[in-house]
């Protein structure tokens, strides 16, 4: 159940941002009156009613209360085509009968049996022939933890304390380097470099590098706005983290669905360790880290200096018996072509309308991960796409919650900040009505668009 765009002349006097921007608004809020109560409900115990930032929006988001496939169904009743995918988690969609036979399955011989269970050997197994750099697995509860440990890992493997990151990077909760810096990041020596600046990093690991323990790198910015890493920037990262003893860890806790081994088998670059996470567990709530043998075999109980890793949860017999269903029967190596290829195709569609209409808009990323854009021109790091100044910034979120709420109002599910990764259930016909509505709202919102290119830059 939609609610198409309306296309009256009045809508189209909208043409400039603010005033678009809160049509869309009281439209979305009369539309949307019960996740309007739910959301000063839940303000009542929980911060402004989250407790999940990303899952934030203005005026509030909307309540999902069920998943069929790859549609989302809200608490005033509204159908969504869902392109967030749960920002990579969901690649299986909302209900996949052989993941929920495989979880029912689990389910029926009990949940928190305090011991190995049959399942986890068998994906760490299969996880370990997938992804090239990994000789040992160990699981933990999210991409968070995982990235924890491995920086952990890396530091007392090499005795050295700091850890390079890049602008834009996101790693988790605590490892966030947006602009600002998250106040609340672990408290690690961080040094943060400029993505895909190989001379200008190279330059940094030769100054710091018998002090870096570890090189922190996602091989594509996901949150971050789904900017892939050049080939030779991660091949030039490799060789420095050889030369001068670094622990080089890939976060491919987003990436690893972008082909079969990950984009670490697509670029054929290797690191030392890899964290995973989100769609791994099938559905449920997953990490992991791993690497090399030599790094790894500190995490072995029967070794005299080992370390332990705990974690309650870290063996969950939902998450192992989800996880390995999923990778093994479900996203084969040549299901993982088949979706990114379809991704591939969809951004070059979108790409391909906005520059038949001249917006100054495009679309970004690998394979089944992507993110808009309100800009031309390449973009190779973060920093190419951030605001220069307030008026900058303001429009950008203008812009940014424009599309999200005519995407929402035509039925489609995106991230505010305009992060889209795609989904197994997605069908032809959702690609082509999602392609068909980003058009719309180009050839709607043209004055808005062509009007403000024309006066700010970004
Ligand atoms: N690393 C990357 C690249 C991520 O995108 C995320 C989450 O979005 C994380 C780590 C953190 O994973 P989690 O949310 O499971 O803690």
């Amino acid at each position: 159940m939609s609610h198409p765009l309306p296309t009256t002349p009045a809508h189209r006097a909208n043409s400039d941002l603010p005033s678009a921007v809160s049509a869309a608004e009281e439209r979305f809020i009369a539309a949307n009156p019960k996740s309007m109560r739910r959301a000063e409900e839940a303000a009542r115990s929980l911060p402004g009613g989250n407790t999940r930032t990303v899952l934030h929006y203005t005026p509030f988001p909307v309540t999902i209360v069920s998943g069929e496939g790859a549609v989302l169904t809200d608490l005033d009743g509204h159908l969504y085509t869902d392109f967030l995918g749960e920002f990579t988690a969901g690649l299986y969609g909302h209900s996949n009968p052989i993941l929920k036979k495989a979880i029912s399955e689990a389910l029926a011989s009990g949940v928190v049996l305090g011991g190995p269970n049959p399942y986890e050997a068998q994906l760490s197994a299969l996880i370990c022939e997938r992804f090239p750099s990994l000789d040992r697995v160990r699981f933990c509860n999210s991409g968070t933890e995982a990235n924890l440990y491995a920086v952990s890992a890396a530091r007392l493997f090499t005795g050295r304390d700091k850890v390079l990151v890049f602008r834009g990077g996101y790693h988790g909760g605590v490892f966030y380097f947006g602009e600002p810096l998250s106040p609340i990041n672990a408290p690690f020596d961080f040094i943060v470099g400029r993505y895909n600046d190989i001379d200008g990093t190279g330059k940094l690991i030769e100054k710091e590098g018998k002090a870096l323990a570890a090189i922190l790198v996602e091989p594509m910015l996901g949150s971050g706005g789904a900017i892939p890493a050049r080939r030779d920037f991660l091949q030039m990262l490799r060789d420095k983290a050889e030369q001068h003893g670094i622990v080089l860890i890939f976060d491919e806790v987003m990436t690893s669905r972008l082909a079969p081994g990950g984009l670490q088998e697509h670029h054929e670059v290797t690191p030392h360790m890899t964290a995973l996470g989100k769609y791994l567990g099938g559905g449920m709530t997953f990490g992991a880290f791993g690497g090399r043998q030599d790094i790894m075999r500190r995490f072995n109980p029967y070794e005299a200096d080992a370390v332990s890793h705990a974690g309650t949860f870290n063996n969950n017999v939902l998450s192992m018996a989800a996880g390995l269903t999923g990778l093994r029967d479900i996203y084969t190596p040549e299901a993982a072509q088949g979706l990114n290829a379809i991704g591939e195709s969809l951004k070059a569609d979108i790409n391909r309308r906005a520059k038949k209409h001249g917006i100054p808009f495009q679309v970004t990323g690998t394979g089944s991960i992507l993110a808009f854009h309100f800009q031309s021109g390449a973009i190779a790091c973060a920093e190419d796409t951030w605001p220069h100044s307030a008026a900058e910034r303001e429009r950008l979120e203008g812009l940014r919650k424009l599309l999200h709420l005519d995407l929402l109002s035509a039925g489609f599910y995106v991230a505010r900040r305009g992060f889209l990764s795609l989904s197994l259930p997605l069908t032809e016909d959702d690609y082509r009505a999602f392609a068909d509505a980003v058009e719309e709202f180009m050839v709607v919102r043209e004055p808005i668009l062509s009007a403000d290119a024309a006066t700010v830059q970004i």
